[in-house]
């Protein structure tokens, strides 16, 4: 997420030895024999990692089962590509006056440093031509008005007057705020409808939001390599059909994302109520990739960290336009993160990650010499979010004209079958909502007669 996502006013907007990698060598193992539990919490990404938690504090007998080989799901930091911290998915800290991921973060100030975002430093390129970026910014304010005073559940793209669309800057700014849509397939209806977060502004986190999460959760036992195939729940309670066995319980809390529940990767048996369904295809999965890349610190040699770049999109009102924005130097460290969105985003993925990264090099050359890759370039690995069969995409977000079937996602269904994860909370697409839900999926449970 970049720049508007940084204030959510303006909603939206790195341990040498990976503690993520740390907390998943010491998490205790489970056996079946163990199971049939009270509850089945199927994925643990940051909400099934608190509703694990929450289960466990509540002392009901739980089993939390993940289907890669790690924890975090989408909030997960690599220490093992650049040496240092980089985070693959989550990376902006929102909702931070009241993020509690933060609050743990700033508690443990031994191992991790948690900032707010230092406001706005941006470096705006035209060509090779350094600029003020006032034109650059006028535009983004006068969309930023539109972004957060509209609410028509309608492509956000016919809410921008032509005269803004036919301006020279309008590509990038479509690329600042599109939180992993383009605009013609964005809808205010769910950002100013369904939008809800008591916290505000940004923070950041020296050792990687997948860390802090991992450590944060490093006490909730989780199974690994454990797919669910098909939840039976026909009957009394729930069959947790897995590649490694069958586990019967009282009822299961489903907090895997909606790009695996519209790919019809778990089966349902019986089949879920028909408006489930439409909920699963009308709030659908955004694109949005990372391209990070290590460079020598020579580049940009005077500013230490944390800025953002901006350079202009020649994609002349393209449906998605191509171009990123840049996090230089992130928390110091020599690894900048380079975020790219929308369709384009998807396309180029499905391209293969060197067409990525060579993306992001061809556009810097033309920012900054053809001579960029020679003086600068060490390393750079791309994500895969929308091809990752555990998420297939980045984030939640309404088509225009679906926005109302949000609140649909996160009712449970015959007092047995729960869900959370960040496209049930009212903070959708950030990993603090995904948190929230975690809790408020167990609540809903016991309000239920689920546990007998
Ligand atoms: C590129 C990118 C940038 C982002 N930037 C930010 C940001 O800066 N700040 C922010 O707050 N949020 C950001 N987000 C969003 C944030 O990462 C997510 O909203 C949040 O992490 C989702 O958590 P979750 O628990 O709901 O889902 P997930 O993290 O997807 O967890 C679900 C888990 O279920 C597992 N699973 C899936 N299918 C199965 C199956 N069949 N059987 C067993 N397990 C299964 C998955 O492997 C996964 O671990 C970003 C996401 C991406 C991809």
């Amino acid at each position: 997420m970049k720049k508007i996502f940084i204030n959510k006013t303006a909603r939206r907007r790195f341990l040498k030895t990976s503690l993520s990698g740390l907390a998943l060598a010491t998490l205790p193992g489970i056996s079946f024999a163990q199971s049939n539990p009270d509850v089945v919490v199927i994925g643990a990404g940051s909400a099934g990692l608190s509703a694990m938690a929450e289960l466990k504090r509540r002392g009901i007998t739980a089993i939390c089962i993940e289907g890669m080989n790690r924890i975090g799901g989408r909030c997960y930091t690599d220490n093992s590509i650049f040496g240092v911290p980089a985070d693959i998915g989550a990376h902006w800290l929102h909702g931070f006056s009241k993020n509690k991921i933060a609050e743990f973060g700033k508690k443990h100030k031994d191992k991790f440093k948690v900032y707010k975002e230092k406001g706005s430093r941006s470096f705006v390129y035209d060509g090779k031509r350094k600029v003020d970026g006032d034109e650059l910014w006028k535009i983004y304010e006068q969309i930023k008005e539109i972004k957060y005073t509209r609410s028509s559940d309608v492509p956000m793209i016919d809410l921008i007057p032509e005269k803004i669309k036919r301006n020279s800057w309008f590509d990038t700014v479509h690329k600042m705020v599109d939180e992993g849509r383009d605009l013609s397939n964005f809808t205010l209806g769910d950002d100013n409808g369904n939008w809800n977060d008591p916290g505000s502004g940004d923070g950041l986190c020296r050792e990687g939001y997948g860390a802090l999460l991992a450590y944060y959760r490093k006490d909730v036992p989780v199974k690994l390599n454990t797919i669910v195939n098909e939840i039976k729940w026909g009957g009394k309670g729930v069959q947790v059909v897995t590649n490694k066995g069958t586990i019967n319980a009282k009822a299961c809390i489903v907090t895997v994302s909606v790009g695996v529940l519209k790919a019809g990767k778990i089966k349902f048996t019986p089949a879920l109520p028909p408006k489930k369904y439409e909920a699963f295809e009308g709030i659908s999965m955004g694109f949005s990739n990372r391209v990070l890349m290590q460079l020598k610190k020579k580049f940009m040699g005077k500013f230490k960290d944390d800025s953002y770049l901006y350079t202009k999109c020649k994609s002349n009102g393209a449906k998605s336009p191509e171009t990123f924005y840049g996090l230089l130097k992130m928390s110091g460290s020599n690894v900048s993160l380079f975020g790219i969105s929308g369709q384009f985003s998807k396309d180029l993925e499905n391209q293969g990650s060197e067409a990525m990264i060579d993306f992001v090099i061809n556009d810097l050359k033309s920012t900054f010499g053809s001579k960029f890759y020679k003086k600068y370039f060490i390393k750079a690995y791309a994500s895969g979010w929308a091809n990752n069969p555990f998420t297939f995409g980045a984030y939640s977000g309404a088509l225009p004209g679906k926005a109302t079937l949000r609140p649909e996602l996160k009712k449970q269904v015959g007092n047995r079958v729960f869900f959370a994860g960040e496209a049930t909370a009212s903070a959708f697409a950030t990993v603090h909502g995904a948190d929230r839900s975690g809790v408020r999926a167990v609540t809903d449970l016991f309000i239920s007669p689920a546990l007998g």
